[in-house]
Formats: structure tokens, C-alpha cells, sequence
């Protein structure tokens, strides 16, 4: 190997390790790009689809939320249960699209918010603005913060600050309580 052709494969090699150290980070390196993804959010909805808005609060009764729900989405949106993990099969939903509350329909994550946590759980680093409430919940002892959709305050999981930067946040949520809308395409 001649001294040039070494030198060409040590340069290609660590162009490579550096932009794998850096992975996310590379990608999103600010809190711009962030609220960019925020602001653009419809750009991943499917054309024709109507959804509505966080203002437009649902308010239904529990017997009523029962007939509405099948008892897995009941536990986990209306009793703050949580699945398995590894059990949804969004946890593999990597196409382009919306995640919206499964309970009524508002759009909370885009895919571009998704990341692979290794949890088992689909998670985001951030959310579509203004869809969620939180509260404190003391079920594990040590205080987390539970989120719930701000239209029909169904629960959809825990927030936690592993998350990737620039967030550091981790928006943990039951694949049960999200319904899939893709861009493109048969849900
Ligand atoms: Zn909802």
C-alpha cells in the first residue's frame, strides 16, 4: 500500500467516526431546528385528512369512553395504564406520517419527532405544540411527569430527561394510545 492510498483510507475512516459520534446531534443542532419541525407539522399529514384542533376539547363520560374503546386502550388512556414494552407495533413505524391520540384523533407527534429510544416504547424527543397537559404522578413513588392529551385528557405516558439533544427529552408514549395517519398510503 502506497503511503498516499493509506493516508486517503485513514482520512475516510475518520470523517466516518466522527459523524457517527455525532449521530443525532448532526442532524438537529439547534433548538431552531426544533421549533421548525414544530411549526412545519402538517407538512406530514396526509393530504384530505381532517383532524381537529387542541381548542376543541372532548368531554365524554367514562361508560361512554368504555363503548368507544377496546379495554387495552381504556387501561392505558383512561385508567393511565401502561403496555408491555416491545409489544406495539409502532415501535417500528419508521414511514413518513402523524401520530395522533387514538381516543379522539388530535395529532401529537410527527414521525420526524420519533426516535429510537431502545425502550420498547415509541418515543419523541418533542411534540406537535400545545396537545398535551401534564401532572405529577406519584405511582412508582419517585415523582414523574405523567402526560395527557389536552382534548380528551386520555394518559399517554411519562416524560423523562434522557432524551437527545438538544430536548434531552424523552415523550415515552404507549404505542396503544397513538393511531398511525401515514403521508402516503394505507394506515
Ligand atoms: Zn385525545
Amino acid at each position: 500500500m502506497t503511503r498516499r492510498k493509506a493516508l486517503q483510507i485513514l482520512l475516510v475512516v475518520s470523517v466516518w467516526a466522527a459523524f457517527k459520534r455525532r449521530g443525532f446531534a448532526a442532524q438537529f443542532s439547534s433548538i431552531k431546528d426544533i421549533e421548525a419541525l414544530q411549526k412545519n407539522w402538517k407538512a406530514l399529514l396526509a393530504d384530505g385528512i381532517k383532524v381537529p384542533l387542541p381548542s376543541e376539547s372532548l368531554k365524554v363520560s367514562k361508560d361512554e369512553w368504555r363503548k368507544r374503546l377496546d379495554p387495552m386502550q381504556f387501561a392505558i388512556l383512561r385508567e393511565e395504564g401502561t403496555e408491555r414494552p416491545s409489544s406495539s407495533p409502532l415501535n417500528n413505524e419508521k414511514r413518513p406520517g402523524v401520530f395522533a391520540c387514538v381516543g379522539c384523533n388530535l395529532p401529537l407527534f410527527t414521525s420526524e419527532m420519533k426516535y429510537e429510544s431502545g425502550t420498547g416504547w415509541p418515543s419523541f424527543f418533542t411534540t406537535i405544540p400545545g396537545v398535551f397537559g401534564t401532572s405529577t404522578d406519584y405511582k412508582l413513588i419517585l415523582p414523574r411527569t405523567e402526560y395527557h392529551c389536552i382534548r380528551c385528557g386520555g394518559h399517554h405516558g411519562h416524560i423523562f430527561d434522557d432524551g437527545p439533544p438538544p430536548t434531552g427529552k424523552r415523550w415515552c408514549n404507549n404505542g396503544v394510545a397513538l393511531k398511525f395517519i401515514p403521508k402516503h398510503g394505507q394506515a
